[in-house]
């Protein structure tokens, strides 16, 4: 049942109708998103319209106009003018994801322009916005002209949601964050698409996780989510696919946002741990394979090895680094990034093999320590969070360090440990690792 026809809209009917689980119609979808991005609809309205819709859900019709109207609350980028495919990736967030960082800069070099526009950490998932302000000097604020100047000069650039791209997204995620409406399958759909169709890319890659430390733990969720999502893209005439990644262990080693600078730099180098590097060539490919630079995954994944063998991966990401501010030694001596102040052991107290990392409860110990944030005006440190000393199916001695808390903070440690606890759990048989691609949705 949809609540009829409009008359005259106000907010306390839509919020009205969306409690009670009514079908909310285009005009009412765009009133409220319109309103909101304008500064008339506050906070308050939002955050119960984000609420009702975790309860209520959304038909895939008022989640394609929701999108439609996050998208149409700002510009749309008109990238016409640059040559060659342009195409960019999203995840619905994880923990040590930061394949971003390593594939934009990868793809970038095989003549493929990535308008990167980024979100910050999102509840217990870290945020690429975040994890670049860890670099001393990197502005995310570009304006449209400086983001327009970059992407000519080198292909790539990152931006967050502005007054002029995806405004409305810009304000609701932020809300969303501190309000516990991030897991909401309508409105990750509407942040993602809303932002990503605004980049004037010709197409997309989304890496839809799944798992203790994704917002859709459920696969079959993450499959909707990602089905949703597909469809939305083609309708609206882009090249769109989505693979289904496990997400039941951080990424990498490293969680938190100069650390997860660190990692990237070392997986540019060709160092990187092989979980992220396997799942940052494969979205990579999939980018290359869908702007039809390369026939099939399997000629992408070559080209894009060898960007990171060349060294031509890391060169692009030194040279983006400084034409947004930053300093791109960082690249080289990644010493000069945030380091914090002290360090905590946690280590292996039996032997045998690690079965699990609580993915989530690493994810929100490193926020504790100040990797997130709590309420929308917080700021995040740079330099701390979780480096993992092993990963799942790892053999491991009693003593062996399991992960090291990076704290400037002795009470945010205490809180942080005290989440971290039971977070490790070892077993005496052997377990396999399972591959990270659980399928693809396209
Ligand atoms: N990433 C986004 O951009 N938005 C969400 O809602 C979740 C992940």
């Amino acid at each position: 049942m949809t609540a009829g026809p409009p008359g005259i809209l106000r907010v306390p009917d839509i919020l009205e109708h969306k409690r009670d689980g009514l079908a909310l119609s285009r005009a009412e979808i765009e009133f409220l998103i319109n309103g909101y991005a304008r500064g008339e609809v506050p906070d308050y309205q939002m955050a119960a319209f984000a609420m009702a819709v975790n309860f209520r859900g959304m038909t895939s019709e008022e989640t394609t106009d929701l999108t439609r109207a996050m998208l149409h609350s700002g510009e749309i980028l008109d990238l016409s003018d640059l040559e060659g495919p342009k195409a960019d990736k999203h995840s619905t967030g994880g923990v040590g994801d930061k394949t971003s960082l390593i594939l934009a800069p990868l793809v970038a070099t095989c003549g493929v322009t990535v308008p990167m526009i980024s979100g910050r950490g999102l509840s217990f998932s870290g945020g690429t916005l975040d994890k670049l302000e860890s670099i001393p000097g990197f502005r995310v604020g570009l304006s449209l002209a400086e983001f327009r100047r970059v992407l000519r000069a080198h292909k790539l650039g990152f931006i967050g949601q502005t007054v002029e791209i995806a405004p409305a997204d810009k304000k609701l995620y932020a809300l969303r964050d501190v309000t516990a409406t991030v897991p909401v399958l309508p409105l990750i759909v509407a942040s993602i698409m809303g932002k990503k169709l605004a980049e004037g890319i010709d197409a997309l890659i989304l890496d839809v996780k799944t798992g203790n430390g994704a917002f859709m733990a459920k696969e079959e969720d993450a499959i909707t989510l990602a089905q949703r999502m597909v469809a939305i893209g083609k309708g609206m005439g882009k090249r769109v696919a989505a693979v289904i990644t496990d997400m039941n262990e951080p990424t990498g080693h490293m969680v938190g946002n100069a650390l997860e600078i660190k990692e990237s730099v070392k997986t540019l180098r060709g160092e990187g741990p092989k979980d992220l590097t396997d799942l940052s060539v494969e979205l990579a490919a999939w980018m290359l394979v869908l702007t039809s630079v390369e026939p099939d995954l399997e000629a992408g994944r070559k080209r894009i090895f060898a960007a990171i063998a060349s060294g031509a991966g890391l060169q692009k990401l030194r040279q983006v680094i400084e034409a947004q501010g930053g300093d791109p030694r960082v690249c080289d001596d990644v010493s000069r990034l945030p380091k914090a102040a002290h360090r905590h052991e946690v280590r292996a107290e039996t032997s045998g093999f690690l079965h699990r990392i609580g993915c989530r409860a690493t994810g929100e110990s490193s926020m504790i320590l100040g990797a997130g944030r709590n309420t929308v005006a917080d700021t995040v440190d740079p330099a701390v969070g979780i480096e993992l000393g092993r990963k799942v199916g790892d053999a491991v001695q009693k003593g062996d360090l399991l992960a090291t808390l990076h704290y400037n903070d002795r009470v945010r440690l205490d809180g942080a440990l005290v989440r971290l606890s039971g977070a490790f759990e070892i077993a005496e048989t052997p377990i396999y690792r399972q591959s990270l691609v659980r399928r693809v949705v396209d």
